[in-house]
């Protein structure tokens, strides 16, 4: 009945309308479900969620806007599997990373999922970098990072021909994974206990009944078509026992339209556009390891990354950009453009530490968005991972902030809400 109701509205393609609040005497005459446990977005974060609730006997449902898992973040990162050497001691990110990174490599290796631990090495290219390199590895090792070794310039440069530095930390834990293999079997996971995927299914919004959060929800479609004057109605509404608001760049944006979730409880949400840059012009790849300069506001600096085929890739930048509203945020429809000209910042920026670059290497990749809950200049925040003693409401849990390193850390938070949230 669920699942042909949700397929009935994903298929409909009637043009309801929408304002910022639903007023909930307009939605009386709306479908009705009862549901156990609700995942809002089936990105890497969502998917491993789920994963984990119906691996505890939970019957789960997973609502994603997009046609099919991992359109968002998922798809448009570094696909590095992080140490956990940058994040504060005791912060969720560190945390999160170093159990999520074991746990993650267990996965891949367990279930044929194509990754490589090729190490690191994080470099000081001027000598007024060189404290922040030994406050790294001070940081990494309080995090409980094995296996860090700081070496002179001089040795990495033995182990990287290509490279340039005065100094290195060498972090061996650090890899590289196939990030759709891995939604792909964690999907294949939940579905084979039970979990059941409706794509193309957007949740608008909630509200409040007996102190539970009951779902908005709307076929993806309906949304695309919405014209904007009249107010946007639900098409079915989901009363769950468990939601996971999993939903990414949007997730504050939805939590706000939760009618009864305190306004206090979402934090500030920054988007910061992170862009890649190929090399072209090579069949060889210069580099064995990942190479890392220091970090910067906002990211962890222009990086070299190489996939599992072997291209290498430059990236992100940071550039800090407008939002959307919110019923275009569930629609993803954020500029992932990659401007050309910015290769003409990338240059000075990889030569510090790969001074052969050639000109003309640099051919634009893609770009991916961190859904940050900070602005520039401004500290890191950590994620934030907010249940019923946050904000009152039984059964919700909202993930907010879930930056890198929200792959790595992604098996690591799943455990944490199933067990944390989700007992019995
Ligand atoms: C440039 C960049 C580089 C990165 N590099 C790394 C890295 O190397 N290593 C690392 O560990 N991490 C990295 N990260 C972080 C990592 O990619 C993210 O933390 C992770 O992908 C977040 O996954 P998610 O499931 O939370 O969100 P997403 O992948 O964004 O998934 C959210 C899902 O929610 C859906 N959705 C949104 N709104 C709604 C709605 N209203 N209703 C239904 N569905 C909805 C979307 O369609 C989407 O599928 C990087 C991030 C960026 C931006």
């Amino acid at each position: 009945m669920l699942k042909s109701t949700l397929d009935r509205i994903v298929r409909s393609h009637r043009n309801v309308t929408s304002s910022c609040s639903i007023s909930i005497s307009s939605i009386s005459g709306v479908p009705k479900e009862k549901v156990d446990c609700v995942v809002i977005g089936a990105g890497v974060v969502g998917l491993a969620v789920a994963r984990e609730l119906a691996l505890k006997g939970r019957e789960v449902l997973v609502l994603d806007s997009a046609p099919t898992f991992g359109t968002s973040t998922s798809s448009r990162n570094s696909e590095v599997i992080h140490a956990g050497i940058y994040y504060p001691t005791h912060s969720l990110k560190a945390k999160f990373c170093v159990r999520g990174r074991y746990l993650l490599y267990k996965y891949c290796s367990e279930h044929n999922i194509p990754h490589k631990q090729i190490g690191k090495l994080i470099v000081a290219t001027g000598s007024s970098e060189i404290p922040n390199l030994h406050n790294l590895m001070h940081r990494g090792i309080q995090n409980g990072v094995d296996g860090l070794v700081m070496m002179e310039g001089s040795e990495a440069m033995r182990m990287e021909p290509e490279l340039a530095c005065l100094k290195a930390l060498l972090s061996p834990l650090s890899g590289i994974v196939d990030t759709h293999s891995l939604m792909l079997s964690l999907v294949g996971e939940a579905e084979n206990h039970g979990t059941t995927f409706s794509y193309n299914t957007t949740v608008i919004g909630g509200h409040i009944q007996q102190n539970h959060l009951c779902l908005h929800v709307s076929g993806t479609k309906t949304l695309e078509n919405w014209n904007r004057k009249f107010p946007l109605q639900p098409e079915m509404i989901l009363i769950p026992k468990l939601v996971v608001n999993s939903a990414g760049l949007s997730a504050p944006a939805l939590a706000k339209r939760f009618d009864g979730l305190r306004t206090e409880h979402i934090p500030p949400s920054r988007l910061a556009r992170g862009c890649y840059f190929t090399l072209s012009n090579t069949t060889i790849c210069p580099f064995r390891h990942l190479i890392y300069p220091l970090p910067e506001d906002g990211g962890l600096g222009v990086h070299v990354t190489l996939d599992l085929n072997g291209q290498v890739k430059f990236g992100p930048d940071v550039e800090w950009i407008d939002g959307v509203d919110d019923v275009s945020s569930f629609l993803n429809k954020f500029d992932y453009s990659v401007c050309t000209n910015r290769k003409e910042l990338f240059y000075p920026e990889i030569r510090k530490y790969y001074p052969n670059l050639k000109d003309g290497s640099l051919e634009p990749g893609y770009a991916g968005i961190r859904p940050k809950l900070s602005g520039p200049r401004q500290s890191p925040v950590d994620f934030q991972i907010q249940g019923e003693d946050v904000h009152g409401i039984t059964g919700l849990v909202n993930l907010f902030g879930i930056e890198s390193p929200g792959l790595t850390s992604s098996m690591g938070i799943a455990e944490h809400v199933a067990t944390r949230f989700f007992r019995g």
